[in-house]
């Protein structure tokens, strides 16, 4: 059985508690009950009846992916946010200048992301280049690359902005940026030692 986090949602600059609180944190509760459900029936499933266009096996493997990841981007998305925000720094602002060209470059092509993505932006460090990628997910288990860490998520489905901006998803971005906190991204390097997978 997996627990749900609690997570540090209130005081956001612009996000309103009942953006947050009311309805995000129902949302992120309800992947951690469905992936609980989904391990419960796993262990009386028959695999011997998989298949390809339904099974119940199958449409149980498919939907682990979706509500895993559902649990793990909304923790990094929550936990990538701090009431009155940060600037960039340390390990990720320098590795962000190297990788992008610059900070403001980076920025223009994250922020893009969120305007076209269905889903999420997400900064990530992949393992085999060692290098920082942007990329746009449009589903939970869509558009990440294997071998890749995520560093730095935004949510940008209608759920994580609507009630307070309604169709204004630019004004929701900017809003996001003044809440970053950029030490819990350099904690992650740590974190997972990346220095050393960097070429
Ligand atoms: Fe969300």
């Amino acid at each position: 059985m997996r627990e749900r986090k609690q997570l540090p949602y209130t005081q956001l600059e612009g996000l309103s508690e009942r953006q947050l609180k009311e309805h995000h944190d129902v949302l992120y509760g309800g992947y951690v009950k469905k992936w609980n459900e989904i391990q419960e029936k796993l262990a009386s499933t028959d695999r011997a009846l998989a298949n390809a266009t339904y099974s119940e096996f199958g449409e149980l493997k498919r939907e682990e992916t979706f509500a895993l990841n559902g649990i793990k981007l909304h923790e990094g998305y929550f936990d990538n946010m701090k009431a009155g925000g940060s600037e960039s720094a340390g390990m990720i602002k320098e590795w962000i200048e190297k990788d992008f060209g610059s900070y403001e470059k980076w920025l223009e092509d994250f922020k893009a992301l969120g305007v076209a993505a269905r889903g999420w932006a997400i900064l990530a460090f992949d393992l085999d280049e060692g290098k920082l990628y942007n990329y746009l997910c449009d589903s939970h288990n869509q558009g990440g690359v294997w071998n890749s860490v995520s560093l730095f998520i935004m949510d940008v489905y209608e759920h994580a902005y609507f009630l307070d901006f309604a169709t204004g998803r630019k004004a929701y971005i900017d809003v996001f940026f003044k809440n970053i906190n950029w030490g819990f991204v350099n904690a992650q390097i740590e974190k997972y030692k990346l220095q050393q997978f960097r070429l």
